[in-house]
C-alpha cells in the first residue's frame, strides 16, 4: 500500500510547479553534504557554514539560515546545486524511507507544506477504506 501510493503520487505531482520544500523548509546538511557542496562552490567547509548555515542545537544538525533556500531559483523552481544537493533534499519527502509508524513525526511535519505527502496520505486512507490488505510496511 505504501509503495503503491508512493508510485501513484509521483505520476501526479510535479515538484517544479511547487517548490514548497525549498521555499518554506530547510534541509539538514550532513558533514558529507557540507564537504561536497562547499567543494563544488570552491569554498572551504568553514566559510560555507559561516555564510549559509546555522547549527540547530535542538536537532543537533546544520540547517539553512534563511528561507527560501539560497540555492533555490525562484523563477524556474530549480535547485542551482542540484547534482550536489544535500541527501535530505534528494530523498525528500522520504515517503518510503522508513516504516510509516517510525516516521509519523516527519510526515506530520511535512504534510503542512508538501502536496506529495498530503496526496500520499490521502491515497493510503482511500486504499485502507477500500480494503487494500497486501501492505507490509504498516505492520
Ligand atoms: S539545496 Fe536545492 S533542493 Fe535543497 S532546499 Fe536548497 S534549493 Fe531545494
Ligand atoms: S514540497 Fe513536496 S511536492 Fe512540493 S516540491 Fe517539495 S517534494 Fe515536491
Amino acid at each position: 500500500m505504501v509503495d503503491q501510493a508512493d508510485k501513484e503520487v509521483w505520476q501526479e505531482i510535479d515538484c517544479l510547479s511547487c517548490g514548497n520544500c525549498c521555499k518554506k523548509m530547510t534541509p539538514t546538511f550532513t558533514p558529507k553534504d557540507i564537504k561536497r557542496i562547499s567543494a563544488h562552490l570552491e569554498m572551504t567547509p568553514l566559510a560555507f557554514k559561516a555564510k549559509w548555515l546555522v547549527f540547530d542545537k535542538k536537532d543537533s544538525d546544520w540547517q539553512n539560515k534563511k528561507q527560501p533556500c539560497q540555492f533555490f531559483n525562484l523563477s524556474d523552481h530549480k535547485c542551482t546545486i542540484y547534482p550536489v544537493r544535500p541527501a535530505d533534499c534528494s530523498g525528500f519527502p522520504h515517503l518510503t524511507k522508513k516504516k510509516v509508524t517510525a516516521y509519523l513525526h516527519v510526515h506530520r511535519q511535512n504534510i503542512q507544506y508538501c502536496p506529495a505527502t498530503f496526496k500520499w496520505v490521502e491515497k493510503m486512507q482511500a486504499m485502507a477504506i477500500n480494503g487494500f490488505t497486501t501492505d507490509t510496511h504498516l505492520q
